[in-house]
């Protein structure tokens, strides 16, 4: 077929297979007002993964806006390459007081996959400088996700995001994913953490001689499915680092400004990595910005009047002045409002709602959560824990049903993500749970094989 219909719109979709996309009704979001989304239809839908995972305080917050605003009537843009403005000076300035204590150099840029491919050209190039070049290798977690560039997805897990471009990425040493539902029926978190922690110490046992850095999505696992590590793994996985001399980087794309009940999932166990990326939250979900935090010992080794270990890397709209007067404006709410204690809050709201409404559902396997972080595994069968033929597309066609009652997700294969803005209402929340329990009672029996 070398043409295909024209389809709803000229648009390629991210992550979409443009023939299922044009067989659903089109979806066009048009305005947004707090925590909802109004289509061009008129419908007003629950933003339940606020707007892929970014969102924090609700869509429209009118000191946000202001500060777009003004600074747009200020100025635009201006290149970081070599010359400064207040607006990135002022981010750089505040993002350590709110970071792990340690975190005091920052680097921008655009998305969350370029601040992960920062973070790895600085760690390996953190070797070379200090003259151990043979230090250059990656250790990532299975089921890892750190974002769709070629450095990011030779970190992330093999499947359907990798396994199509392997001849273009590089190879991870791989340590076991604390994922315990994914063991042996009977594995506890407990369990599963330990042998994360065990596997990492005998791959750096082998390998930390030709290792750079370890990386890891710091107590939950995304895009893998939301698996939630036991507590301790990061504290171990730091140890370890420490143990033997190799770099951690933790990837905050997805955790940071709030998600896990902390500001940070490293602030769970009083942890600093060496290299922090930071990228989705850090606007409050308004504009693109990331941003890798690096510790004074990293910087200092690049630090060079003689110009031999310079870091070369940077994108053109590096720390742009409007995103960066978002980011200060998303830190002046932090600072405002109790925005954490309200989250906590919700967060223990929402766990009630699922133990009432999901959890015991026939067809969900497990639900983790961590903070307003929730992953909900759908199966086939409980007992066996069989899962669904992948062609029935069973989580997307829960979110579908879910749509029904006014609720927008996305699932991720078969495990149905709900991550609502920090700001979510207790109501608003029950009608995520109840639209959830509807597109778990739309399965249709034929795919009942329990
Ligand atoms: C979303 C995500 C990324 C990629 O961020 P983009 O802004 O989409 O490039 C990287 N790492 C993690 C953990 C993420 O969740």
């Amino acid at each position: 077929m070398d043409t295909a219909p024209a389809g709803h719109s000229p648009v390629w979709h991210p992550f979409t297979q443009m023939a299922i996309f044009d067989a659903d009704p089109a979806l066009v979001v048009e305005r947004a007002e707090g925590n909802r989304l109004i289509a061009t239809d008129g419908r007003s839908y629950i933003d339940g993964v606020a707007s892929l995972w970014c969102n924090v305080h609700g869509h429209g917050r009118p000191e946000i806006v202001r500060a777009i605003q003004e600074q747009a009537a200020t100025l635009q843009h201006s290149t970081l390459l070599g010359v400064s403005h207040p607006r990135a000076i002022e981010l750089a300035e505040r993002l350590p007081s709110l970071l792990p204590p340690g975190l005091t150099r920052s680097f921008f840029s655009e998305n969350g996959a370029s601040a992960v491919e920062v973070a790895l050209k600085m760690a390996v190039q953190f070797w070379a400088n200090a003259g151990k070049p043979e230090r250059r290798r990656i250790i990532a977690l299975e089921h890892a996700y750190h974002g769709d560039t070629i450095g990011g997805v030779s970190l992330g897990g093999p499947g359907r995001f990798r396994d199509p471009y392997a001849p273009l990425l590089f190879e991870p040493l791989r340590f076991d994913s604390p994922y315990a539902f994914g063991m042996a029926p009977g594995t506890t978190r407990a369990e599963a953490t330990q042998r994360s922690l065990d596997s990492l110490r005998s791959l750096l046992e082998r390998h930390a001689h030709e290792s750079a850095a370890v990386i890891i999505e710091p107590r939950v696992q995304g895009a893998g499915g939301m698996i939630v590590s036991g507590e301790g793994h990061l504290a171990g996985v730091r140890r370890l680092c420490d143990e033997f001399d190799v770099l951690l980087i933790a990837d905050e794309v997805a955790t940071g400004f709030g998600r896990t009940g902390e500001m940070f999932a490293c602030d769970l166990e009083g942890v600093t990595p060496d290299i922090m990326a930071l990228g989705k939250g850090i606007t409050g979900g308004y504009l693109p910005l990331s941003a890798t935090v690096a510790t004074e010992r990293v910087y200092a080794n690049f630090y060079d009047p003689g110009n031999q270990r310079t870091f070369y890397h940077g994108h053109t709209y590096a720390g742009n002045p409007i995103c960066a007067a978002a980011a200060l404006a998303n830190f002046d709410v932090f600072a405002s409002e109790d925005v954490l204690g309200r989250a906590r809050e919700r967060a223990g709201q929402l766990e009630s709602l699922l133990a009432e409404r999901v959890a015991d559902h026939p067809r969900v396997g497990e639900v983790r959560q961590q903070g307003l972080m929730v992953g909900i595994e759908l199966v086939a069968d409980r007992a066996s824990r069989a899962p669904f033929p992948a062609a029935a597309r069973m989580g997307a066609q829960v979110c579908m049903a879910a749509r029904e009652r006014d609720v927008l997700l996305r699932p991720l294969g078969d495990v149905v993500i709900l991550m609502p803005p920090l700001s979510i209402e207790a109501g608003e929340l029950a009608q995520i749970c109840e639209a959830v329990a509807h597109g778990l009672d739309a399965i249709p029996d034929a795919l009942r094989l329990g």
